[in-house]
């Protein structure tokens, strides 16, 4: 599925404001070839559009899932709608971000700014292929892998 990609910050933060377009933006660059389950990748799961969930057709632990499951933004307390404006100011402005400029655009405190800019910048840099989302879930095993 092609989904469209917001041209200007204004744009994304408008387009990501919406949980479905994230759902559809994300989902799409994650699963381009369809959603699996993170768990046992079972490609039989079904959609819950109220809760922006799926749940796994395999009686399993954890067979409820959402976009964030098993990627390094799962215990990140922000939403999606926070999140993927700042990932696609850093993948789509090649003269640099400012963390004051995402303040004033999200109305999050420059310090949350800053952090996200970090991280965003960090995971840019470890995935190399950020328009992918494939790659977060490269980047959460290897830091599963650390962990073990
Ligand atoms: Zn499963």
């Amino acid at each position: 599925m092609e989904v469209k990609t917001p041209k200007t910050l204004r744009e994304a933060i408008t387009y990501f404001s919406n949980p479905d377009n994230c759902v559809t933006y994300m989902a799409a660059k994650r699963w381009p070839n369809g959603v699996t389950c993170p768990t046992c990748g079972s490609t039989k799961v079904k959609y819950d559009a109220k809760t922006w969930r799926w749940q796994c057709a395999s009686h399993h632990p954890k067979r409820k899932f959402s976009l964030k499951t098993g990627t390094v933004l799962e215990d990140s307390p922000l939403g999606l709608d926070k999140w993927l404006p700042v990932v696609w100011l850093v993948t789509n402005c090649k003269n640099g971000v400012s963390s004051w400029e995402i303040h004033r655009a999200m109305g999050v405190t420059q310090k949350t700014a800053w952090l996200m800019l970090q991280r965003a910048r960090l995971d840019v840099i470890a995935c190399r292929d950020i328009q992918s989302y494939r790659c977060y879930d490269h980047c959460s095993r290897r830091g599963a892998a650390r962990k073990a």
